[in-house]
């Protein structure tokens, strides 16, 4: 068993630090060793440690995975939360640590007059969400928060540490946007962030008459939008909320766009303002505790919302505790599908359904209906892992192009926490839907 030097911080059991860094937002955790690399020069040795271990591996960036935990029982958490920085580099070029969390990123940028779409929290950390996609409430004016990476830093297996880019190392690059976990342990990316001034901020509340008509003009009215709306529904019980978000500081045109989201059947509250970027991504900063740790969720993605996918969302609400449609689309599907290795480039929703309650039992009876309406899957919405996801998540070529490129880079499988590409069973022919 290799012992850390010196310099090294190990948190353990018994240690008074412990408590705050054992547990992540989903997950209650007893780690045997929490290591945190003061720097990038320090992420070889941490990952030489948590090797040496012989016992399971977590990465950590923000803490806030749902479709990987970053904590474990008796294994060893890298936790990057030190390589927090967020440095302006030149022009509209910025350089963030894996550690920061969106909600920081935002406040940062914002005396800059840029921005970075990442998603509706701000507590969510850098790295679970720049290696896997980013589907924010900029992301139809503005892609994905992928689409802005120019080049990272990571730690392979080896503990080599690399440079990526579209000029160094290009393969890796592309697979670091979209799989990033499977490669290596990023500590750092660079980004050319978007001029952004203040953005309109709406937030509605409805009680639809009839749910599935509802979402059907949700689908249709979002579709028509410009693509500087870019919206998210939360819908629970009877109840829907909607937050809407106009990506420029222009009240005419920003009112003409929301108007017919708020002419959509069973508006019951309604409030929109020009607010600073930084007031979108909601962070709390509370600490881990686990707090989400009985949620279980399905998700997908959908073309549009049509009468049947509508139908069947419909229904699936009543068995579940929440269902969210986050708008794609817009400049996100601007780039091919082979870009990135997020390859889902002609959806406009992503459908997630939550149960934390007794509904878990009920969940995949409840999701096998609009499952079967879906196309494709975001893996950071997904709390289970299956072979048949991988396939989902990763279609055809990009699943064959990534094995590949995993078999070169991990061939030990040390990062196999997220969507594993080299997990036994991986059949192109089979999804769930096809299961
Ligand atoms: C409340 C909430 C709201 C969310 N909203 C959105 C949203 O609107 N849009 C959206 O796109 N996503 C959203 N997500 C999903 C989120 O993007 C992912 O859960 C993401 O993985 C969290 O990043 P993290 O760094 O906090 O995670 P962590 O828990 O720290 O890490 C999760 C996993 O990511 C991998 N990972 C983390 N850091 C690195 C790194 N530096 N290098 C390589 N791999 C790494 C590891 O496999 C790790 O286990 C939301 C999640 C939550 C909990």
């Amino acid at each position: 068993m290799t012992s850390a030097s010196p310099t090294l911080e190990v948190i353990r059991p018994g240690d008074d630090r412990y408590e705050r860094v054992r547990h992540v937002y989903s997950a209650t955790g007893s780690p045997a060793a929490v290591v945190q690399p003061r720097d990038a020069r320090q992420v070889p040795e941490a990952l030489a440690f948590a090797r040496a271990q012989k016992a399971p591996i977590a990465i950590r960036s923000g803490g806030h995975g749902i479709s990987s935990i970053a904590t474990n029982d008796g294994g060893t958490v890298v936790d990057l939360s030190r390589l927090n920085r967020v440095e302006h580099l030149h022009g509209r070029r910025v350089r963030i640590g894996p550690g920061a969390r969106w909600g920081e990123v935002a406040r940062a940028l914002h005396p800059l007059g840029l921005a970075l779409s990442s998603g509706d929290s701000g507590d969510v950390g850098v790295g679970g969400l720049a290696t896997s996609g980013g589907l924010g409430l900029l992301g139809r004016a503005h892609g994905l928060t992928i689409d802005h990476l120019v080049a990272a830093e990571i730690v392979t297996a080896d503990g080599t540490q690399h440079r990526v880019s579209a000029q160094e190392d290009p393969e890796l690059f592309w697979a670091l946007r979209g799989a990033g976990a499977n490669f290596g342990i990023v500590t750092a990316f660079e980004f050319d962030a978007v001029p952004t001034p203040d953005v309109a901020h709406a937030s509605l509340t409805f009680l639809p008459p009839e749910l599935s008509g509802f979402l059907e003009q949700w689908g249709l009215t979002l579709e028509a939008a410009p693509r500087e709306v870019s919206a998210f529904l939360y819908i629970a019980g009877s109840a829907v909320h909607a937050t809407i978000v106009y990506a420029r500081a222009d009240t005419t045109a920003a009112s003409a766009a929301l108007d017919p989201f708020a002419a959509l059947p069973g508006l019951v509250g309604a409030q929109a303002q020009l607010v600073p970027y930084p007031e979108v991504p909601v962070a709390t900063g509370a600490p881990h505790s686990g707090q989400q740790q009985l949620a279980r969720t399905r998700t997908g993605l959908a073309v549009h919302l049509d009468r049947e996918t509508s139908r069947r969302i419909a229904d699936l609400v009543r068995s579940v505790d929440m269902v969210q449609i986050r708008s794609a689309g817009g400049a996100i599907n601007d780039l091919p599908a082979e870009a990135t290795a997020y390859a889902h480039r002609h959806q406009n929703f992503s459908v997630t359904a939550v149960a934390a309650g007794p509904a878990r039992a009920l969940l995949d009876a409840a999701w096998r209906p609009v499952h079967e309406r879906m196309d494709g899957m975001y893996l950071s919405f997904e709390s289970d892992h299956t072979p048949a996801g991988v396939v989902e998540a990763f279609p055809e070529p990009t699943l064959g192009r990534l094995r590949a490129l995993k078999a070169h880079w991990d061939p030990d499988r040390v990062f196999t926490q997220n969507f594993d590409l080299s997990a036994p069973g991986i059949d192109p022919a089979r999804t769930r839907a096809s299961d």
